[in-house]
């Protein structure tokens, strides 16, 4: 099924906030507030929530805003065998910051679907087409201390092929898009190379939907704004990594463009790939207009044909205040529109 019967579809990277009843707003990782049969009936209202906020907006490929989901990489791994959750361990996560994170003790293994029923009820809760993402394998590695693999590279395949699996399960229930979540992309160029990609293929490989990664640098959090500090006038990571990406099996490539340093003309290494243009800054509570969001998409369309390009968000919402979110994604309908018409005319 093509995803391209829409010109130009909009989509989002992934998370919206939450509502205030579910978790604590405005916070990234929160507690969830209810607990029991409560909480399990609390996350499929703010799905349903979430779709109502993205449909009324126009978005044409709507997620489940991650409402299900406390962290973007720990909650899957909480379903999974061989990590320790109760004894942590402080690692320099993404060579930026310290966080106390979950140790692997023993092999990794799913003896169990994790998010397939969530996707089952996303799939029945809508009628537009549908994204689930995944966190990636070399970002689930970056997000753990390893106790018993000692290789980044070996547990990073240990969790393709659980990734594998999983995505495969939510791949049946109708899900139109499957994206790995991979920030760490952005940051380990030579682990890239040796074997990120090739865990990544692993994951997305043999999937009857389309296969997606988003590389991005991060929330609006502190030690992210104060890391993108560093990286000079023009950043220029994507240079390293979507050439091999332009050779690899995933369809789909996510990146961070509205108020970024990214040279746009980057997109250009990304031939015959579809391409997730980040037009709104997820890191700024000002609202962008639909004419900011336009001239993003026009930059972007030097290098890659409207045929291939999707308006999407340069990261997820979790942080931000919901009506800050709605807004962002309201102007991101509208400057699509904006340029729709103009390919038209
Ligand atoms: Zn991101």
């Amino acid at each position: 099924m093509s995803l391209m019967t829409t010109l130009l579809p909009t989509t989002l990277a992934g998370s919206l906030p939450k509502p205030s009843w579910l978790a604590e707003p405005e916070a990234l990782w929160a507690a969830w507030k209810p607990d029991g049969n409560a909480l399990d009936e609390a996350k499929r209202d703010a799905v349903r929530l979430a779709l109502r906020m993205q449909e009324n907006a126009g978005i044409d490929i709507v997620t489940d805003g991650e409402q299900t989901r406390r962290h973007f990489v720990t909650t899957f791994i909480e379903g999974l065998d061989g990590v320790d959750f109760e004894h942590r361990r402080t690692v320099h996560i993404r060579n930026r910051y310290d966080a106390d994170v979950p140790v692997v003790t023993g092999p990794v293994a799913r003896r169990h679907p994790v998010f397939a029923g969530d996707a089952a009820f996303l799939r029945a809760e809508t009628t537009h087409r549908i994204k689930y993402t995944l966190p990636g394998p070399m970002t689930m590695v970056d997000t753990l201390y390893d106790a018993h693999y000692k290789s980044r590279e070996k547990l990073a395949l240990a969790f393709a092929a659980i990734l594998n699996e999983e995505a495969k399960e939510i791949a049946a229930a109708g899900i139109d898009v499957i994206q790995f979540d991979e920030p760490a992309f952005n940051v380990y160029f030579d682990e890239v190379r040796d074997w990120g990609i090739a865990a990544l293929e692993r994951a997305a490989q043999g999937l009857g939907c389309k296969t997606a990664v988003h590389i991005c640098y991060g929330y609006g959090i502190k030690a992210n704004i104060d890391w993108k500090k560093t990286l000079g006038a023009e950043w220029r990571q994507y240079e390293q990594t979507f050439p091999l990406l332009a050779h690899s099996s995933i369809d789909q490539v996510s990146l961070e463009c509205a108020h970024s340093h990214v040279p746009i003309d980057l997109i250009g290494l990304l031939p015959g790939k579809e391409v997730m243009v980040g037009a709104i800054d997820v890191a700024t509570s000002e609202v962008e207009t639909p004419e900011d969001v336009a001239a993003v998409i026009r930059s972007a369309l030097r290098f890659v044909p409207a045929e291939r390009l999707l308006p999407c968000t340069n990261c997820g919402m979790v942080p931000l205040a919901r009506p800050i979110a709605q807004a962002k994604l309201e102007a991101l309908a509208r400057g699509t529109a904006l340029v729709r018409r103009e390919i038209a005319s």
